[in-house]
């Protein structure tokens, strides 16, 4: 399989719904998002590319789905569940719009939080009964997870593979193997300058971050945390 480089967005232009603490660097602007995406679909191969959405603002609609649209590119969008139909976030017919345009619809569980911190109970609610309001809107099988703020440990990687999830979406950076159950992002935020967005989307990371990806990964694979 073609190693390929995840790019992950979360909302575009103004946000319609308050902030949670720390969220605002991962807005960007449309003129960035336009940016990235015209990059994308020029590169010799879009198809090196997998770009996901998560938390289901309502830019996943309105801004990133026509964009998308209009360069013959497709995403994956990560629903948190317990935001559809607020004020700023997608509604049920936004995701069925999504899901008819060829997007993929995935769970981002229910209701953002570090999926490590919960009791076991609290983590299967999480995973299965987000996929199960996602899979009743979209009348098919929910089969992918973005990771809340890419915090996972052992035990979260076991419940998403007990739960019959087939790949889960991290924020570790990098490349990724297409057929690989754990599958790291990169993350954009509006304040990476264009080179930086550039060694993103070259999939380039210095040797010193490539090893602390590489431990950080094993320990959150292998350990649990919560
Ligand atoms: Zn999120």
């Amino acid at each position: 399989m073609t190693p390929t480089i995840g790019i992950n967005f979360h909302g575009i232009g103004d946000p319609k719904r308050n902030l949670e603490p720390g969220e605002a660097p991962y807005w960007i602007t449309h003129a960035q998002f336009e940016n990235v995406l015209d990059r994308i679909a020029a590169s010799p191969d879009p198809t090196a590319y997998v770009i996901t959405f998560d938390d289901g603002n309502q830019s996943d609609h309105d801004i990133a789905l026509p964009a998308l649209v209009a360069r013959g590119l497709t995403a994956r969008y990560f629903v948190l569940t317990g935001r559809i139909g607020h004020p700023g976030s997608l509604n049920t017919k936004h995701i069925r719009a999504l899901q008819e345009a060829g997007m993929t619809i995935g769970s981002h569980g229910i209701a953002h939080v570090a999926w490590p911190t919960l009791a076991d109970d609290a983590l299967t609610r999480e995973l299965c009964d987000s996929r199960s309001q996602l899979e009743d809107i979209c009348n098919q099988p929910v089969t992918e997870a973005g990771i809340p703020f890419g915090r996972y440990d052992a035990r979260v990687m076991r419940a998403l593979r007990a739960a019959h999830y087939t790949a889960v979406w991290s924020s570790d950076g990098g490349r990724m193997k297409q057929d690989a159950f754990l599958r790291p992002r990169t993350s954009l935020r509006g304040d990476m300058s264009e080179a930086m967005i550039d060694s993103v989307l070259a999939g380039q990371m210095s040797l010193r971050r490539r090893l602390r990806r590489t431990l950080g990964m094993m320990r959150r694979r292998w350990v649990t945390t919560g």
